[in-house]
């Protein structure tokens, strides 16, 4: 074979891509429930906007973007998260006129050049919410809420909900210089990275995956000793929403996003199902992006999430059928004359059920072990004997019972049978 996908990407053939319809379908419901509406960006965008809008101490901006010049020598970069593409949709089409609060979602694939392994990919899909608008930490309790009820309503049980406060500029400056005095006598315990992070930005050392590094920062200094007055009610407010939606959560100082934009909320969602890398979703606040990003002064709050580790854990949790499910009416014919029988029989219950049929003159007995194979709850069968007649017969896969009826009865027969 010459080709292979490119590395760090891969097929999603149809013994999967039935788990993803379900997972999008899912979501899709969600979205709507909460009131949110999708938006679809591009692909791709000025490399500027993330360098700037995700932060440049993040190592998705230092070593994971997917950067190419065009044929005229713009730079552009494959998205490699949602948020900063649609903040720029949001102030270049003016969403927020008039003020009011504007709830969009995603559903699609990002992009990071990433060392691939088990679960990371350099082609992967994310959904995510972001709310845009709004001040009010009912706002951050409804993502949080929404995130675990998806997966809930998907069939994973036992998350957990994490939440903490990234401060804000009024608070973080005071916060970054008290993490640098404690940690500066403990830095040689740290990793090259950490050491790094540390002179750039203290607060990305909690990224760190290393467990020599997140022993230490245990002893760190929680954040929520140096919030702001704002800062701490708004944080207050969100854990009074959640209980009184009955969102079981848990405040955890250690959590910290990877990502720069983050202020007020951040928080993700965890199983217990997936070992280390638990968190199946995260997010929270971000109420300078808008601003940073040329559009007028706007508070928001999102939420992202990676598809495929939702779908290995809902695997793990056994939250999926074993096999897609198979078409309802499995359509079995014998000879040409059948065939077409058979072919309009098919076209006519196709109006009501999932039907399939033959496509290589078998014989009848190797096209029925396929319809029980694939779960079918009823065979139309028509022979030579059933044509010469006028007939089909219509047999009830899981009673084995069949009956033998005028073909201008079949579908109404089949629908009943399909009802029961
Ligand atoms: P982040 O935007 O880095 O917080 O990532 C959000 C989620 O996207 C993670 O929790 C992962 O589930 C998923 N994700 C990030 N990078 C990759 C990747 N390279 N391959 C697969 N999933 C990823």
């Amino acid at each position: 074979m010459k080709y292979r996908a490119p590395r760090g990407t891969r097929d999603i053939l149809p013994d999967e891509s039935w788990k993803w319809q379900r997972v999008e379908s899912v979501f899709r419901e969600t979205a709507a429930r909460f009131g949110y509406s999708e938006i679809r960006t591009p692909v791709f965008e000025e490399t500027e906007l993330f360098a700037r809008g995700i932060g440049d101490s993040t190592d998705i901006v230092r070593k994971e973007m997917y950067t190419f010049a065009d044929r005229k020598g713009r730079s552009l970069t494959l998205r490699p998260e949602g948020t900063a593409g649609v903040v720029r949709a949001y102030v270049e089409h003016a969403l927020g006129r008039g003020g009011r609060v504007t709830k969009l979602f995603y559903f699609c694939p990002m992009f990071r050049y990433e060392r691939p392994q088990a679960g990371r990919y350099r082609q992967f899909w994310q959904w995510g919410l972001e709310s845009l608008g709004s001040l009010s930490p009912v706002v951050d309790a409804e993502i949080i809420h929404f995130s675990v009820s998806l997966f809930a309503r998907l069939g994973i049980r036992g998350t957990e909900a994490r939440v903490n406060s990234a401060g804000c500029r009024e608070c973080t400056p005071a916060y970054n210089a008290l993490l640098k005095e404690r940690l500066a006598v403990r830095l040689p315990e740290f990793c090259e990275d950490c050491r790094a992070r540390f002179e750039r930005n203290p607060r990305r050392m909690f990224d760190c995956k290393n467990e020599a590094c997140l022993t230490v920062l245990k002893d760190a200094p929680s954040i929520l000793g140096s919030l702001c007055d704002g800062c701490r009610r708004h944080f207050e407010r969100v854990q009074a929403y959640l209980a009184r939606m009955s969102v079981p959560f848990r405040v955890d100082t250690s959590l910290a996003r990877g990502l720069d934009y983050y202020t007020k909320t951040v928080f993700e969602v965890h199983y217990h199902g997936l070992g280390a890398q638990s968190a199946l979703c995260g997010g929270g606040r971000y109420d300078q992006l808008v601003e940073d990003a040329g559009g007028d002064p706007t508070p928001a709050c999102g939420v992202s999430s990676g598809v495929e580790r939702l779908i290995a854990a809902l695997e793990s949790e056994g939250a999926l059928p074993e096999a897609q499910p198979g078409p309802a009416v499995v359509v079995v014919t014998m000879g040409d004359e059948a065939s077409l029988a058979g072919a309009a029989l098919a076209a006519a219950l196709r109006e009501r059920a999932a039907v399939e049929m033959d496509y290589q003159d078998r014989s009848i007995k190797a096209q029925l072990r396929d319809a029980a194979r694939l779960g079918a709850r009823v065979a139309v069968i028509v022979g030579a004997d059933e044509v010469a007649r006028g007939e089909a017969v219509v047999k009830d896969m899981a009673s084995g019972e069949q009956r033998s009826l005028p073909v201008g009865e079949v579908v109404g027969e089949v629908a009943r049978l399909l009802a029961a």
